[in-house]
């Protein structure tokens, strides 16, 4: 029988994942179908109860019900506890196993996509918000020189430096020096690669950075997608960044690791990532 997988948000119109793991159930001759599921706002457990009653195997998470997957599961993994949100769960029985492969995603597209190691390197993460959270273990598992959080809110951003650091309690390369900082305290510092995990990108946004965080050789990441050159990796080339990536590596590969989880097969990304690119000019 057709295992039944599905998305489910508010909208959900916009989500590429039935297409992405569509093309993965072909390349990798998996017996899958894939759909939207739009949910009422307040009503994420009866929506995803109904999905699952109906044979539901898994599901992808995205806005507005991160959070409320996050309560809905039984079994938390630590990516997802350290997130405090959820973006992949899988049911079996009257377990609900629930990940957050956001930030792996970062890191395997950052790492394996792009050829860039994280190792011994100086990471900037801009941005105090749910993408950010996702990220901080799986770049401190890379053993970085040295993690910054920088945000609008800074109490925001020593929050969740404190947090990374706790969280190091999981990481074989623990000891990683992790600070949150404002946007000022960045004067006179230069990092390797710049994420950028603010939502400023999508009102065309740039958050204050000066234009010497970029180190010589540095990568410019905008985890927003589709939305070619935007200010910040315009800053960024300003800055004399050759470097530059958008979110859509970020996206492919979170969803290469769900489908990993939920079938035992991990299905190669090149082609989704050709098929949803969208040039950085
Ligand atoms: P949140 O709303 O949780 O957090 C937004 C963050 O951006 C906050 O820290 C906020 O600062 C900061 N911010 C917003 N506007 C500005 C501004 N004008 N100047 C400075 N800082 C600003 O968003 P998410 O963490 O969920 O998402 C962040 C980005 O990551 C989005 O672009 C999203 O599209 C992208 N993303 C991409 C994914 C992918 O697969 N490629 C997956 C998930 C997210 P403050 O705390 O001060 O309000």
């Amino acid at each position: 029988m057709t295992d039944r997988y599905a998305v489910i948000g508010n909208p959900i119109e916009q989500s590429k994942s039935p297409l992405i793991h569509t093309a993965f159930a072909q390349v990798t001759g998996q017996d899958l179908a894939y759909t939207k599921v739009l949910s009422p706002l307040g009503e994420f457990a009866q929506t995803v109860d109904a999905f699952r009653a109906a044979g539901g195997r898994g599901m992808n998470v995205t806005a507005p019900f991160k959070l409320d997957a996050f309560a809905y599961a039984t079994d938390l993994a630590p990516s997802a506890q350290l997130a405090g949100a959820v973006n992949a769960l899988k049911f079996e029985g009257d377990k609900v196993f629930a990940e957050n492969f956001d930030g792996v995603g970062l890191v395997r597209d950052v790492v394996h996509n792009l050829g860039c190691p994280l190792q011994g390197r100086k990471v900037l993460v801009m941005g105090a918000g749910g993408a950010t959270r996702g990220a901080l273990l799986p770049i401190l598992m890379q053993g970085p020189a040295e993690l910054v959080i920088v945000n609008r809110t800074v109490a925001k951003a020593q929050e969740l430096a404190a947090l990374a650091q706790k969280s190091q309690s999981h990481n074989p390369n623990a000891g990683v020096p992790v600070r949150g900082i404002g946007y000022d305290d960045l004067q006179g510092e230069s990092f390797d690669v710049v994420f950028n995990a603010t939502s400023a990108s999508l009102t065309a946004q740039v958050p204050p950075l000066p234009v010497s965080a970029f180190a010589p050789g540095a990568l410019a990441y905008e985890l927003a997608y589709g939305k070619g050159l935007t200010p910040f990796l315009q800053l960024a080339q300003q800055a004399g960044v050759t470097r530059l990536a958008d979110g859509v590596g970020m996206l492919a590969e979170q969803a290469a690791e769900a489908f990993l989880w939920w079938r035992g097969v991990r299905p190669d990304t090149r082609a989704v990532i050709d098929t949803l690119t969208v040039p950085l000019v």
